[in-house]
């Protein structure tokens, strides 16, 4: 567990269903309580990174819309007025603790392609190396599979994109499902946690399988998409409860929690 406990870089990625109710406006209570346990880890000398969604969903909260609508472009719309609303949130939140952010937005094509990758890289590496948070969220009015070709599409993916380039030491997924299960744990009661996963196997996801809620687009099946990014890059990735993102703090003392991806011997 040393390499979870020692972690300095951390990235952490917080879903829509974790930062928003289902009518789409902001949970404060979570939201007051990630940014003071963010900003509590970075003032003890941790290098914490945010990956953030929830932009769709605030923008619908905040137009009064209660449905997800179809139409692409709509979405592209409501993410545009739902970012401002978050980051002004996250301004206003991490101030009050002294802790600066800064708004990053990405798209397949920044991400993958050399000369972006590095400068995205380079802003990574000054932000972090001047004790500021990166808030980072896909650049959803451009990234979509029409305009750009690729499409990162879940934040899930991105967050374990980010945590390539900002090469942290440890990427935290916080889900509304706390931990990938045997059965699902919404309908078996007997389904038991998986406490640590060495290998993606096609066991492995098909026991994610494709489910999510209508509020964010990611399910367990992104959590393990994301974590086979990182065991990749030999990072390891815990995928835990946003419920209290206080737990965080037990994860980092090395408490054994949620899952666990990581190869044999990437978390010592
Ligand atoms: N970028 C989308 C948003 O901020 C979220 C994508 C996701 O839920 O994974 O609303």
């Amino acid at each position: 567990m040393n390499r979870i406990t020692n972690a300095k870089r951390i990235v952490c990625k917080v879903g829509t269903s974790t930062l928003t109710y289902e009518n789409g406006k902001l949970n404060l209570r979570r939201l007051e309580e990630l940014c003071k346990v963010l900003s509590d880890l970075q003032n003890s000398g941790r290098e914490i990174v945010l990956v953030s969604s929830g932009a769709i969903a605030v923008g619908m909260g905040k137009l009064g819309m209660t449905r997800r609508p179809e139409e692409k472009e709509k979405r592209q719309a409501l993410a545009a007025v739902g970012q401002c609303e978050l980051m002004f949130m996250y301004d206003k939140l991490f101030e009050e603790y002294n802790n600066t952010v800064a708004q990053v937005l990405l798209t397949a094509d920044n991400v993958y392609s050399g000369q972006s990758r590095e400068n995205i890289e380079n802003t990574f590496r000054e932000l972090i190396g001047m004790g500021i948070i990166p808030v980072v969220n896909e650049n959803d009015t451009v990234g979509t599979d029409e305009l750009s070709g690729q499409h990162i599409g879940d934040n899930d993916t991105l967050s374990a994109i980010v945590a390539t380039l900002a090469q942290a030491d440890l990427l935290v997924i916080f889900t509304d499902i706390d931990a990938l299960y045997d059965d699902n744990p919404k309908t078996n009661p007997n389904a038991r946690r998986i406490p640590r996963v060495t290998e993606i196997t096609d066991e492995i996801r098909a026991l994610a399988g494709g489910a999510g809620t209508n509020r964010g687009t990611g399910g367990m099946a992104t959590k393990v998409h994301a974590a086979e990014i990182t065991m990749r890059e030999n990072i390891p990735c815990c995928v835990i409860g946003g419920d209290t993102p206080a737990k965080l703090y037990d994860l980092l003392d090395g408490a054994d929690m949620g899952t666990l991806f990581a190869a044999p011997g990437a978390d010592e």
